[in-house]
């Protein structure tokens, strides 16, 4: 199958301000900062002849998890909760996943620990955990962000790496943005994920199929 991931405009802003908060201040703690950071991820999901198309409407950020410079790990209780309160004020999303981030000293550091891509530990995490699965009726979502600081201080739109990863520029800091989809194949479940042509992220919400005229006809 093949995957159409959007992502709105609220939530980009929610992950990337939780991104840089962590990156620059990390979580308060002495000394700490260039942390990983985490979030859940509700919104729609629509399969359609082309493909299944996944939107996300809503993040929450996980206070309770642990940060570390190269880890983050969450409390899989904190999930529940959340999407127990989402499954009674909002029964309209559902929800699609989750997201974390990755830090990088520098554009450098980034292309050299290849900072865009899912970790064998992120693919491990997501493939063994169940209650997402059950969730997100066997197509669970994950995001990372990945953030650098560059010497260039500029701003400027999204632009493409590959079909499931974006990036952006945001005054000094470079933004990646990443998306990678699990689902079953012959009973065992897979993930989408490095160097997939499968998953499509796009941030805009402009159409992206050719231009054809809209049957206006009764
Ligand atoms: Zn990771």
């Amino acid at each position: 199958m093949n995957y159409s991931v959007t992502v709105s405009d609220s939530v980009l802003r929610s992950m990337t301000m939780a991104a840089l908060e962590a990156y620059i201040l990390g979580d308060g703690r002495r000394g700490k900062t260039r942390l990983e950071t985490s979030g859940l991820l509700w919104g729609y999901v629509r399969q359609r002849e082309d493909a299944t198309h996944i939107h996300v409407e809503q993040t929450s950020i996980l206070l309770s998890s642990r940060r570390h410079q190269d880890w983050v790990d969450f409390n899989p209780v904190a999930t529940k909760l959340k999407n127990s309160v989402m499954a009674e004020w909002a029964p309209h999303l559902s929800l699609l996943g989750d997201f974390h981030t990755h830090p990088y000293e520098s554009r450098q550091d980034h292309v050299f620990n290849q900072g865009a891509k899912f970790s064998d530990a992120d693919i491990e995490s997501v493939l063994n955990y169940d209650y997402l699965w059950e969730e997100s009726n066997n197509l669970p979502l994950q995001m990372i962000m990945s953030v650098a600081e560059v010497e260039r201080v500029r701003n400027s739109e999204p632009r493409r790496n590959s079909r499931n990863v974006i990036r952006f520029n945001f005054k000094q800091y470079r933004i990646w943005l990443t998306a990678g989809v699990g689902e079953i194949r012959k009973g065992e479940r897979i993930f989408l994920g490095n160097g997939t042509r499968k998953v499509f992220l796009s941030v805009d919400r402009f159409p992206l199929s050719p231009p054809e005229r809209i049957d206006l006809t009764a």
